[in-house]
């Protein structure tokens, strides 16, 4: 099925190259990567943002030498409760603690590895934006889903489940990562005409489910093997709004190119 682009003026949506480290990094080699990252990257237009998610224990010190205009650092997870009992645990007041802006919620590794659930994503997702945060919610199906022609199928009910119960201001706070599994670490990417076709599809969900204004307005991030040879092309497509990163967003001169490649 193709899903036809929105009309409208997609300049007003932001930008963003978004480095997920997943459990890599020391924190000082987390800091020299952020020094050169920064250091190498053009001074960013105002539609434009990087955001930086390395492991829990880095975010402070890292956060500490984002000193940049349009660049975060943020969080690869947090528990959806504010206090308490909750062993191993780390709350969004935490966060925001060590200057966090921003939350990773849905990544495919935490739904399978970490067996988290549509209630307990939904919980995480108003959590975040409660706190005032920025959420990123990860979506995306698995290669028998894909073959099995249930994509869509499968990212509409992920978003129904845990990301469209936000209210209209709420979902002001978020930001979309189509990430299909099959293309996570595995160096194979969506071709960029499938991927706008998901975005296109994502975006009229939302547009359906609160109005054109906030489809408009919401950034809708590919993720999947995005590298510096293939930022480029995925990013000129109409409703991919930049990339979130996993493993190229390790190697700085990488990053910088996929930064350079943002619209
Ligand atoms: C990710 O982990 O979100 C990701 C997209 O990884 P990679 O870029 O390595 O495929």
């Amino acid at each position: 099925m193709i899903y036809l682009p929105l009309e409208y003026n997609n300049s007003m949506r932001k930008k963003i190259a978004a480095g997920n480290w997943k459990m890599n990094t020391t924190p000082d080699e987390g800091k020299l990567l952020v020094k050169n990252i920064i250091s190498g990257s053009p001074s960013l237009k105002e539609h434009q943002e990087v955001y930086f998610f390395p492991p829990f224990t880095h975010i402070g010190y890292i956060a500490e030498v984002v000193g940049k205009p349009n660049f975060y650092t943020g969080a690869q997870n947090c528990s959806p409760f504010e206090k308490g009992a909750y062993t191993g645990e780390i709350s969004t007041s935490m966060l925001k603690a060590v200057a966090a802006t921003h939350v990773i919620i849905g990544h495919s590794e935490r739904r399978s590895l970490f067996s988290e659930s549509y209630e307990s994503l939904q919980h995480k997702s108003s959590t975040v934006v409660n706190s005032g945060m920025t959420l990123v919610f990860c979506c995306g199906e698995t290669l028998a889903e894909r073959e099995s022609k249930n994509q869509y199928k499968i990212v509409q009910e992920q978003l129904e489940r845990s990301l469209l119960h936000l209210n209209k201001d709420e979902m002001q706070q978020v930001v979309v990562a189509y990430e299909p599994v099959w293309a996570i670490g595995t160096g194979k990417t969506a071709s960029p005409a499938e991927a706008q076709d998901m975005h296109a599809f994502i975006r009229s969900l939302i547009k359906e489910n609160y109005d054109e204004t906030i489809a408009m307005q919401t950034s809708i991030l590919y993720g999947g093997s995005v590298n510096a040879a293939n930022a480029k092309e995925l990013f000129s497509q109409p409703d991919i709004d930049g990339g979130l990163v996993g493993g190229a967003s390790l190697k700085a001169e990488e990053f910088i190119e996929i930064i350079k490649a943002l619209p």
